[in-house]
């Protein structure tokens, strides 16, 4: 009740800082206007003139002000004579009989003096010498009192901002640094984004509508006993539409929507996070029923302790502390929800995610086929589109993609047709899309001499060779020697989208990555730097056998994974010096014995590969069809590659 009555208090006086501003910028500007004593400026001359004015009798007196300007008053018969008369007229206001006519600096005044005087002497002239102090009066009190002015300036301007503080109850911070940075929608700000807009997630959006439909019919649920969640964590890889989920979020749910990002918290200063925290729940709090979103909530939410060597993140942990007693401190039926999105929940402090606090965890995956078919659709919908475009191969052509990289390939597709001057968008615009994002730009004028471009023509035959030969290989799409971003060439493939992975199938993919290298043994009897990404996939694929998944028969079904995301900042292995040298051996082993598989199997076609070679030296790229013709069909056949065999 107190905050209400003093709203329109501060409200009364409509009063502004920048007033005070102007006031100031006015007295001065009226100083300098009228800080003369007198209205009228008399005319300006020069010494020359005024000596022959003197000579004729004229001047009636001289003011010598502050020994550096004189003034000059005419007599009355002289200011009848038309000189004078034009001269003077030019002036602000018309001198009266009693001020001065002209007025002139002077250089010394000894010898102006002198000058007068001589001349008196010689026109035998009555004229009156007098001199006067000029003060400023008006100057001088305003300088006094200039200090005084911009000192209760500032003052005022500070109570100002400490009064507007105290309403958001963070203390009245001075200058609002502990005030919470959230942008804050609501009925008004209009949001475009709906859930129309979210393509796929289904479960996920059921989840995050059902929380708008909590607040919107708050007894629906409450009556039959249940309690309302304080919070859902949204969980999921970059870019899979966490932050697109929270944006319908705060255009459909019509209730205030606050949403700020997790970094928004930190700040330089000691203090100021938790008291961001608080006003942030605060603000919420008061606008009821309404919904906080903290986007990249690990910003905050990392677990705490442990790890700490430097002291240097007891500011986060006080953050994050804040967030805890808040999430637990409002009642169930303050009816504020938070959303927080991350994409490294394993990171996040136990007690963040207990239940009270994030009660749900909605997990947002990679889309699969048919949700990346649904993304193209909303997507495509902007975009003047190729009739004959089909989503479906779209959507097989990119595996792994998440929901940020379909938009990226319908707007550089776009882009790519503009460049060409097309009027509408086509499938091949798509493709080239698609090999841009993943392969990067093109280097058409990268300089590769013979040599080089045979050894990569080998090295991706060898590549396509063995991964055609093996069963479990992800099927070929292409091969191409046209350098892009920081690889020379590549072979393409469509890879299965499995959900778990046997062994024979990881070893396959390294067979076949190590085709390259074999490929270059086989028949240069050489090998070369070429094989540095091929090597460190197949290390990282063979150490997760052996230390994460339990693949390896000597190391037996052990994990050296830790979930929780500490053993990042430990030095410590989990393992023994003995372990470690045998899995360091194992690893080995794995690969050398895919190395000679590989070998062996290209010794085996070596013709088969050279044919292949010298295709790919004469076309630069070649599809799954060339690789048909010279193998014949694939003995093996994935059900996936059945589907686009038929696209
Ligand atoms: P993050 O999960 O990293 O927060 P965003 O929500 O910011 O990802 O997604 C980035 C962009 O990707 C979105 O603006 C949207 O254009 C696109 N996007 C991601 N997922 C989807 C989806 N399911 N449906 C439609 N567009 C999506």
């Amino acid at each position: 009740m107190a905050e209400q009555n003093k709203k329109p208090e501060t409200k009364k006086p409509k009063f502004n800082v920048y007033w005070i501003y102007a006031a100031i910028i006015l007295i001065f500007l009226g100083i300098q206007f009228f800080g003369g004593n007198s209205w009228s400026q008399p005319t300006k001359t020069t010494q020359g003139e005024f000596q022959t004015f003197l000579k004729n009798g004229d001047v009636e007196k001289i003011e010598i002000v502050n020994k550096k300007l004189a003034k000059v008053y005419l007599t009355e018969e002289a200011r009848t004579k038309d000189i004078h008369a034009k001269k003077t007229n030019n002036s602000f206001l018309d001198p009266g009989p009693n001020d001065a006519a002209y007025q002139f600096e002077f250089g010394d005044l000894q010898n102006f003096e002198n000058t007068i005087y001589n001349i008196k002497e010689e026109n035998d002239l009555e004229t009156k010498i007098v001199f006067d102090t000029d003060s400023n009066m008006w100057g001088d009190l305003f300088l006094t009192l200039l200090p005084f002015i911009i000192i209760i300036g500032i003052w005022i301007f500070i109570m100002r901002r400490m009064s507007s503080g105290a309403g958001g109850g963070a203390g009245g911070q001075i200058f609002n640094i502990g005030k919470s940075k959230a942008k804050l929608f609501d009925e008004k700000t209009d949001v475009k984004t709906s859930f129309k807009d979210v393509a796929g997630l289904e479960g996920a959006k059921e989840e995050v509508q059902e929380i708008v439909d909590f607040l919107k019919n708050p007894t629906k649920y409450t009556s039959l006993g249940g309690k309302i969640p304080k919070g859902a964590l949204l969980v999921g890889a970059p870019g899979t539409g966490k932050t697109l989920l929270a944006k319908a979020v705060a255009g459909e749910a019509k209730v205030p929507f606050f949403s700020l990002s997790g970094s928004d918290f930190v700040e330089m200063f000691v203090g100021v996070g938790a008291s961001r925290v608080r006003d942030l729940f605060k603000q919420a709090k008061e606008k009821s029923p309404a919904i906080i979103f903290i986007d990249e909530i690990d910003a905050i939410g990392r677990a705490r302790g442990k790890s700490n060597f430097s002291g240097s993140n007891d500011e986060r942990e006080n953050t994050l502390n804040q967030l805890l007693t808040e999430m637990d401190g409002f009642g169930t039926n303050t009816n504020v929800i938070v959303l927080a999105a991350t994409n490294r929940a394993d990171v996040l402090d136990k007690a963040l995610m207990r239940a009270g606090r994030f009660d749900r965890q909605i997990y947002v995956d990679l889309p699969d086929v048919r949700e990346r078919k649904e993304i193209f659709e909303v997507h495509l919908r902007p975009l003047k589109k190729d009739d004959s475009l089909d989503t479906d191969f779209l959507a097989k052509q990119t595996p792994g993609f998440s929901g940020a990289d379909i938009a990226n390939v319908c707007n550089e597709a776009a882009l790519i047709a503009a460049r060409k001057d097309k009027k509408e968008v086509t499938r091949q615009d798509f493709l080239d899309a698609v090999d841009r994002i993943v392969g990067g730009l093109e280097k058409k004028n990268k300089i590769i001499t013979p040599d080089e471009k045979k050894a990569i023509a080998f090295h991706e035959a060898g590549h396509a060779t063995v991964s055609w030969m093996l069963e479990h290989a992800a099927p070929l799409v292409k091969v191409t020697i046209v350098p892009r971003g920081q690889s020379l060439g590549a072979a393409w493939y469509l890879p299965e989208e499995r959900l778990i992975v046997r062994p024979e199938q990881m070893l396959d993919e390294m067979c076949a990555a190590l085709g390259g290298r074999a490929a270059e043994k086989v028949i240069f009897n050489e090998i070369s730097t070429g094989a540095l990404s091929d090597l460190e996939k197949v290390t990282k694929q063979a150490r997760a056998m052996v230390t994460i998944y339990g693949l390896n028969e000597k190391i037996g079904n052990l994990t050296y994974y830790d979930s929780s995301g500490q053993s990042e900042y430990n030095f410590n292995k989990p393992y023994s010096e003995k372990t470690a040298e045998m899995i360091d051996k194992e690893i080995s082993n794995i690969i050398e014995a895919q190395y000679q598989r590989a070998v062996d199997l290209l010794e085996a076609h070596k013709d088969k590969l050279t044919l292949l070679a010298n295709e790919l030296l004469e076309k630069e790229v070649i599809f799954k069809d060339n690789l048909q013709k010279i193998f014949g069909d694939r003995p093996f056949k994935s059900s996936q590659e059945e589907e686009v065999a038929t696209t």
